[in-house]
């Protein structure tokens, strides 16, 4: 095992593998930006180095501040938790180039996942199911609407190199398809400096279902079953569960197996995800995430597993602590994700945090970096705690929940707490009975 290793990330999830690594007994360097001196995460890790100004290009993504702060602290591994450089293969390949190791995959299985349409390709080869769609990039206008007509409208255009819900736009018709071509290629250009796109079915009322896998790197793999993460705003998601509330064991049981044998057969290495629609008892492969995920503790919560722990354990070279047969899931888990955001329209809202207090108690756990008098910075993403939940069953877990708010208080600026207070009162939500679309049309009716 590692001695010491450098957390290139900020916030809550940095904050999430120093409590790893505590228990792990591995020594951790947090880094930072001048504007996150005083986090939270820089005062629980056993060392700190500053590593630039507040802007993120040079700071938390800057390739030789990060590689320098591991050669003055003596870290001889990097764990860039998610977003940032979580899946930059260029920057693995730095990482590697000074003998240092990243705790995640290899550069190819990033490069090769990060663009959806070899990611796509890749997967089918491997069998697992697909939206069906075009093959590969559509060049042309014409080619986008002769593909439109052969699978069907509606469709979704999608820059293959897009991601966090940018780059994606729907035709519903022939008429849509010319602006909803271009403006998802403009989107690309401009966000990931790629104006490829490729072209989907756009399934009406599907949910988003996401499979948790892991591997050793050596040609062995397991799932760890599902997470629901429908409920999104802008596509991007708000509530996460697990197990998914119309998920049956036999339907887990097959599309784990598929994805499990799948990075088996590429020798994936640590924590992956991957990502599909599910409508119809069919699964539909979207995307693989090549790291961990924001919504990661609800499956440490059914599992009972430190997932963390484990991409320490095989990017050491150590074998996986479980096997398929081990993993066994027990009771509900579910995640809201605390914003500082305003309501109704989701503007970034940061500030000082005048009063935290966090919920406790059996069954809770959250993950944030605020105290009290935390001044949140205005130059991140806006996420500052995630409230996760353990229940004997679902009914259990959203009464926990609902208790937990409860005794939840972020006071000093505007967060999306009310937003879930309201949510838990549905029906929907109290059923399960949602797809990906059913939050969208919530807030128009509810919020503006
Ligand atoms: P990103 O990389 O930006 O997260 P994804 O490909 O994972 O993009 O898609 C994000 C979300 O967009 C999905 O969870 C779903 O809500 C919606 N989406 C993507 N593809 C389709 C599709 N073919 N039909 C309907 N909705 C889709």
């Amino acid at each position: 095992m590692f001695d010491k290793i450098l957390i290139a990330n900020r916030g809550e999830i940095a904050l999430r593998v120093v409590r790893a690594c505590r228990e792990m007994g591995v020594k951790s360097v947090a880094v930072h930006s001048t504007a996150d001196a005083d986090a939270m995460h820089v005062r629980m890790a056993d060392e700190a180095v500053c590593i630039g100004p507040p802007s993120s290009a040079q700071s938390y993504l800057s390739f030789p501040a990060i590689i320098s702060a591991c050669e003055i602290t003596g870290a001889q591994a990097i764990h860039p938790g998610y977003g940032f450089l979580s899946e930059n293969a260029a920057f693995v390949q730095v990482v590697e180039d000074h003998d240092l190791t990243f705790i995640g995959p290899t550069a190819e299985h990033i490069r090769v996942m990060g663009d959806k349409i070899t990611a796509k390709d890749t997967m089918k080869a491997l069998g697992v199911p697909c939206v069906p769609g075009s093959d590969g990039g559509v060049p042309t206008l014409e080619d986008a609407k002769r593909i439109g007509a052969e699978i069907g409208y509606p469709v979704i255009i999608k820059a293959t190199a897009g991601g966090g819900g940018r780059g994606m736009k729907v035709a519903q018709t022939e008429s849509d398809m010319e602006q909803a071509f271009m403006s998802a290629r403009a989107e690309g250009k401009a966000a990931f400096g790629n104006d490829e796109v490729y072209i989907e079915k756009y399934l009406t009322t599907p949910r988003h279902i996401e499979i948790q896998v892991f591997g050793d790197g050596k040609g062995n793999a397991v799932h760890l079953g599902e997470r629901d993460c429908s409920l999104q705003r802008r596509h991007q998601k708000v509530f996460e569960e697990a197990p998914g509330p119309c998920i049956t064991p036999e339907l887990r049981a097959r599309i784990g197996k598929v994805c499990a044998d799948a990075v088996a057969k590429i020798n994936y290495i640590g924590a992956g995800t991957i990502e599909f629609l599910f409508e119809n008892d069919e699964f539909y492969f979207i995307e693989m995430n090549t790291r961990l995920q924001v919504e990661h503790p609800v499956t440490e919560g059914i599992f009972g597993v430190d997932l963390v722990r484990e991409q320490l354990r095989v990017a050491a070279g150590l074998p996986m602590s479980f096997s398929q047969d081990d993993l066994k899931i027990n009771g509900h888990s579910i995640e809201v994700r605390i914003n500082a955001e305003r309501l109704p329209d989701f503007a970034p809202c940061p500030g000082t945090i005048t009063q935290y207090h966090a919920p406790g108690g059996l069954g809770v756990r959250m993950d944030s970096g605020l105290y009290d008098g935390y001044r949140i910075p205005p130059y991140y993403d806006s996420l500052i705690g995630k409230l996760i939940v353990q229940g004997r069953d679902r009914p259990e877990a959203l009464a926990r929940l609902a208790r937990a708010l409860g005794e939840l208080i972020v006071d000093g600026v505007d967060t999306t707490i009310p937003l879930f207070h309201a949510l838990l009162e549905e029906e929907a939500v109290q059923t399960g009975e949602y797809n990906i679309h059913w939050l969208e049309h919530w807030l128009e009716q509810n919020l503006n």
